[in-house]
């Protein structure tokens, strides 16, 4: 069977849940036994969002091939087992490098080279690459709103897509905000009409339209989308915002039968659905009772989407020990301030996330210290590993002013430092060790206890490495390497055997966790947090 696609498109706002919407579709037709893969286009000039800052894109997602992507493929394989690489997410900047390189290389046999045809074919053979005789459906998702100027050749690529696929081969489904009106309570369809007016225009019409929503929807507003946007009423599918957990959104698409209506327009093969799995699941967040609370503390802090995959992955390892998380997020920096020694008060875990940059680092060592100290479980990620090890050089090792290099080139122990092969290395964009690199567990560790295996892989995004140099003098006070690069003999694990749960990687285990599968690691450190959390209850009242 050819690919069939289906092209996501966000109208009237951008932040509605498109990514989350997209691999919501892409799980339930998995579930009906299809082959999907899912893509994300980003109307962006830069190449990859691996150079931008957190503060203005969110997380960095990183792929087995070390693909540095957008965060919604963090929804696509929380939701999904659709394989993602370094074709899964494309830009304008990458597209406008790919033709220009060709126009450098004079393969355009001194033709003009214009947004119309040169921009739109390349835009098209990027999806068309993903399509193969074992896919039966690609989900593509457009970023952005309909209407940015910057979108405009993507829709024009994805309108000549339809044509020459013809009828039966293409889905476009237009996700939009039907906003509430507390005042009269009322729900709005103008910027829906207008939005799918804007589509049109350009010559796309929407077969599906997925209607955010505060409020159900009722049938006048219904019929009044149908009508005006040209689409069948039992295709206007209602999104409201979901009680419990984002996990609820394929259960809610699906009782509206919208992978019936995927499948009967697209002609697809499709086999019985059964939600059972996912439905118990989200039964068993309805009745999560014990609350441990985890403080996260890192430089990203006030934005949610900074920090998304490691949020999602406490979420899962909660669910896996019957708990709900509670989140006292942290600025670095407050803990460089007086007082500071009362801010982990009464969590149950602290977690160190992965960052760039000098700003808060003290503040995280501190943090660790703490944690340390009074016995807290311990989990630190990527920098979060680092700085466990500056803070174990610096106050158990009486190495004053040990520090990474990234921070201060000249310290007098870089317990943290660049390889020599890194050294060398000029451009910021992609030449980080980035994707899935093997690890070997020491047997009996937290670590090996947690996997339950020896060999692993685990996916990297960092410059920075352990200083192999150190690896006897802590090993001597305790903090042991408990996973090894077996080839290049890196330390990608370190941990305290006479702590709670002191455990510290240098990879990013939340790009692996999914509801149904969630991470070794974070299970049992939220685990050791829920431990943690009844003592301390019964120390209280004694
Ligand atoms: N800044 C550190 C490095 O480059 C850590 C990176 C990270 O946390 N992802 O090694």
């Amino acid at each position: 069977m050819t690919t069939k696609f289906i092209f996501v498109t966000g109208g009237v706002v951008s932040s509605l849940g498109k990514g989350l919407t997209s691999a919501a579709i892409g799980l339930l037709l998995e579930n009906r036994g299809l082959s999907i893969r899912m893509q994300k286009i980003d109307p962006y000039l830069n190449v990859d969002p691996g150079t931008m800052s957190p503060f203005q894109h969110g997380e960095v997602y990183v792929t087995d091939d070390g693909a540095e992507t957008d965060l919604d493929l963090g929804h696509y394989e929380r939701f999904t087992s659709s394989p993602l690489d370094q074709m899964s997410n494309f830009t304008t900047g990458r597209i406008y490098q790919s033709v220009i390189e060709k126009e450098r290389r004079g393969d355009y046999l001194g033709k003009t080279v214009q947004v119309i045809p040169h921009i739109t074919d390349a835009i098209k053979s990027s999806i068309e690459e993903i399509s193969a005789p074992d896919v039966d459906v690609v989900i593509a998702e457009l970023g952005g709103t309909v209407g940015d100027i910057e979108g405009l050749p993507f829709l024009e690529a994805i309108r000549q897509f339809g044509l020459e696929k013809g009828p039966g081969n293409i889905l476009f489904i237009h996700l939009t905000l039907l906003p509430y009106l507390r005042a009269s309570g009322e729900v709005k369809s103008k910027p829906t009409q207008h939005s799918v007016g804007k589509l049109r225009e350009i010559g796309i019409q929407p077969h599906v339209i997925i209607c955010r929503t505060e409020v159900p929807l009722e049938a006048e507003i219904r019929n009044k989308i149908s009508m005006f946007c040209n689409v069948a009423k039992t295709h206007v599918i209602e999104e409201k915002d979901v009680d419990f957990s984002i996990y609820e959104v394929p259960i809610v698409l699906s009782d509206q039968g919208l992978d019936q209506i995927i499948i009967d327009n697209l002609k697809l093969p499709a086999s019985p659905k059964d939600l059972s799995e996912w439905q118990g699941m989200i039964d068993k967040v309805k009745t999560l009772s014990q609350t441990v609370e985890i403080a996260v503390v890192g430089k990203y802090i006030e934005l949610h989407d900074a920090y998304k995959s490691i949020y999602e992955a406490l979420t899962h390892a909660g669910i896996a020990n019957h708990c709900s998380i509670q989140l006292r997020k942290i600025r670095a920096r407050e803990f460089e301030e007086n007082g500071s020694e009362h801010l982990l008060d009464g969590v149950d875990g602290l977690l160190v996330p992965g960052g760039f940059g000098e700003r808060g680092i003290e503040g995280m060592i501190s943090a660790v210290r703490q944690a340390r100290e009074t016995k807290i479980p311990f989990f630190g990620i990527c920098l979060g590993m680092q700085i466990a090890t500056i803070e174990v050089a610096r106050n158990v090792l009486g190495f004053a002013g040990a520090h990474s290099t990234e921070f201060n080139e000249t310290t007098e122990h870089p317990v943290i430092s660049l390889l020599a092969e890194q050294e060398q290395i000029q451009d910021m964009g992609g030449t980080m060790r980035l994707g899935s690199y093997p690890c070997r567990l020491k047997e009996g560790s937290h670590a090996h206890r947690a996997y339950k295996q020896t060999s692993i892989h685990e996916r990297h995004r960092h410059r920075y490495e352990f200083n192999n140099r150190y690896r006897s003098d802590f090993e001597a006070n305790g903090l042991i390497p408990t996973g090894i690069h077996p080839d290049r003999d890196l330390v990608e694990i370190v941990e305290f055997q006479d702590h709670p749960w002191f455990v510290a990687v240098q990879y990013h285990p939340e790009f692996k966790s999914k509801p149904l599968q969630p991470h070794p690691l974070f299970r049992d450190f939220v685990s050791a947090a829920s431990q943690r959390s009844p003592e301390r209850q019964a120390s209280h009242s004694a």
